[in-house]
């Protein structure tokens, strides 16, 4: 069950409201986020939701079968929105694109990507600077030193900046730098990692496991907002299966199911879903059609040259046709609805 409570409570009243799920068996969780206090119960016991709808300090209850809570939308039938700022926003209603490098390279890379987001009304760039490669060899990415100048030339041209996130001692240095922490696929289940985002107040995109579930995407949303972010957005990047044809398997199930499951965004990263170039497209087209709120998608000036995954990034040529198909898809989509 969840509990929102209202704004103005009393540590008495919401003591009492403890005691009463006490009483039915209920275990509370306090949970305190930047749009409200909600009391989590846990438990079985079969109760009538009058019984505490009615006391004081209590705004709302719902009662949520799912096992995970506050991520479900059976409480909140409501999309939830994440605003960045000056009318960039992720969520239903508008489509999203986050597109850039898959590691923030230079300067000059820098430049020419933001030159061809802006020109192309993007306004959130992706990049690695902390990178976790299969290879302790290959590149790792510039570190902070290339998020500072990153977010120098990004806030000029009005940019936003997603990038990842590998562990908690990151999390500070970077916060000034960056609009949306992006928690990578081999860090789904960092429960630890995922606690600390929870107690920060910036956005968070969690990519699901590279051999994840579903639910398991879910719970790890459960732990951030469950320790008081409530500022989430999914990712489906595609998921290791028998396959060997393409990098990863775009799980395009994920998208509606999600949907369905969450209010929160879900946004498709069809690059690392396929790692195939040529097949960035159509898989973008078809997670668009399948509801995605947005693409993440890895483009560069000579992907030939780019540091990582230049298999799978696009040119800015092939990607400037692919935001115009893409646009157009999601409104055939919604005049369809
Ligand atoms: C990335 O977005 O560059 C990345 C490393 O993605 P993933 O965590 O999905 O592999
Ligand atoms: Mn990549």
């Amino acid at each position: 069950m969840i509990i929102q409570l209202n704004k103005d409570i009393s540590e008495s009243q919401k003591n009492a409201i403890i005691k009463k799920l006490e009483s039915i068996r209920y275990k509370s969780n306090e949970v305190r986020t930047q749009a409200g206090t909600y009391l989590v119960g846990i438990g079985k016991a079969v109760f009538d939701i009058r019984e505490i709808g009615h006391m004081p300090g209590i705004n709302d209850i719902h009662i949520v079968s799912d096992h995970y809570k506050l991520v479900s939308r059976k409480w909140k039938v409501n999309p939830s929105i994440i605003d960045l700022g000056d009318d960039v926003r992720v969520g239903e209603g508008q489509f999203t694109v986050m597109a850039g490098p898959c590691s923030i390279e230079g300067e000059e890379n820098i430049r020419l990507t933001i030159d061809h987001l802006a020109k192309n009304n993007i306004w959130i760039m992706r990049g690695g600077v902390y990178k976790p490669r299969s290879s302790p060899y290959s590149f790792r990415g510039l570190g902070l030193d290339g998020l500072k100048l990153w977010h120098k030339l990004a806030r000029k041209a009005g940019i936003r900046i997603i990038t990842e996130v590998m562990q908690v001692s990151q999390i500070e240095p970077m916060y000034d730098y960056v609009d949306i922490y992006q928690v990578g696929a081999r860090n789904t289940q960092n429960f630890n990692l995922l606690d600390e985002l929870g107690r920060v107040d910036k956005p968070v995109m969690i990519k699901r496991g590279i051999s994840g579930t579903i639910d398991e995407l879910l719970y790890s949303a459960e732990y951030v907002f469950s320790a008081g972010n409530e500022k989430l957005i999914l990712c489906e990047r595609g998921i290791r299966t028998y396959e060997t044809a393409s990098r990863n398997t775009l799980d395009l199930n994920a998208i509606p199911i999600l949907k369905e499951k969450t209010h929160l965004p879900v946004i498709a990263d069809p690059s690392h879903g396929i790692g195939i170039r040529d097949f960035v497209e159509p898989m973008a087209l078809a997670s668009v059609m399948a509801g995605a709120d947005g693409v993440m998608l890895e483009i560069h000036p000579e992907p030939e040259k780019a540091f990582s995954d230049g298999q799978q990034t696009v040119y800015f040529r092939e990607a400037e046709n692919m935001y115009e198909k893409l646009r157009k898809a999601y409104e055939l989509l919604n005049s369809w609805r």
